[in-house]
């Protein structure tokens, strides 16, 4: 399985922005990993034309279920494809908070995005206050379930795990704590999709940063990194993808 390692810009970033990912491609022309940058719509075509013959792939951030239609201010997945993404992140726990997405709205949308040959990147993970209170695997396990589609494969769908507490805020779960949520997501996906889940790439999110990444990137079942803050200056998103 080939590691990947992916960034998330969120909205973040201008036509200016760019120069990051020239630097990305010049410092690193052929990572051991597979790289992948969102940035927000905007910028999908343009970064896709600055990647044009490098190994590194462009995403969404988020798609809608529908192909196309009157949903002002939405994207689609076949525009995403279209527009040269092959990735789209669904699920983040900013847009599961900023905009009320559900589980079944993230299946919905990594159905979509598997449906026009994009690649899910599902997000799932638990607050502190269900972190606190020992909840952790019941939730992720309850979102796991209802986020990721029938019928995936490891060619078609990325899980990542995000704690919602950490991300952004420069904590991070202790290694163990990682070790166990990425165990109990491989059993899951196993159990429901049989011997394709071994092929799945499972990543870590939330403050993933080089001076953790070589730690992380330990863990058995951590099969790359969703990273936020890292992933905006060349230097730093390097820095991780030489890690793994
Ligand atoms: P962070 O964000 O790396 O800035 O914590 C991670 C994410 O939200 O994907």
């Amino acid at each position: 399985m080939k590691k990947l390692a992916a960034g998330n810009w969120k909205m973040n970033g201008t036509a200016a922005s760019l120069s990051e990912v020239a630097a990305l491609l010049q410092a690193h022309p052929a990572p051991a990993c597979e790289m992948l940058l969102c940035p927000p719509a905007t910028l999908v075509a343009a970064m896709v034309a600055t990647a044009k013959g490098t190994p590194l792939q462009v995403g969404g951030q988020d798609c809608h279920v529908k192909t196309s239609g009157a949903h002002t201010g939405d994207i689609s997945a076949a525009m995403l494809k279209d527009a040269g993404a092959a990735y789209v992140i669904v699920g983040h726990s900013e847009r599961r908070t900023d905009h009320g997405e559900t589980d079944a709205l993230v299946q919905a949308k990594a159905i979509a995005a598997q449906g026009a040959g994009l690649i899910p990147v599902v997000c799932i993970g638990e607050t502190e206050a269900e972190r606190d209170a020992g909840a952790t695997l019941d939730v992720i396990g309850t979102q796991l379930h209802a986020s990721v589609p029938d019928g995936s494969t490891a060619a078609t769908l990325v899980v990542a795990y995000e704690p919602v507490w950490a991300i952004g805020t420069g904590r991070t779960p202790t290694l163990d704590q990682i070790a166990e949520v990425h165990a109990f997501l491989r059993a899951r996906l196993t159990a429901r999709l049989g011997a394709e889940a071994a092929g799945v790439r499972l990543l870590y999110g939330g403050s993933v940063k080089p001076s953790n990444a070589t730690e992380i990137f330990a863990i058995p079942h951590v099969d790359g990194a969703l990273v936020g803050g890292a992933s905006l200056k060349a230097a730093d998103f390097g820095a991780i993808v030489s890690a793994l």
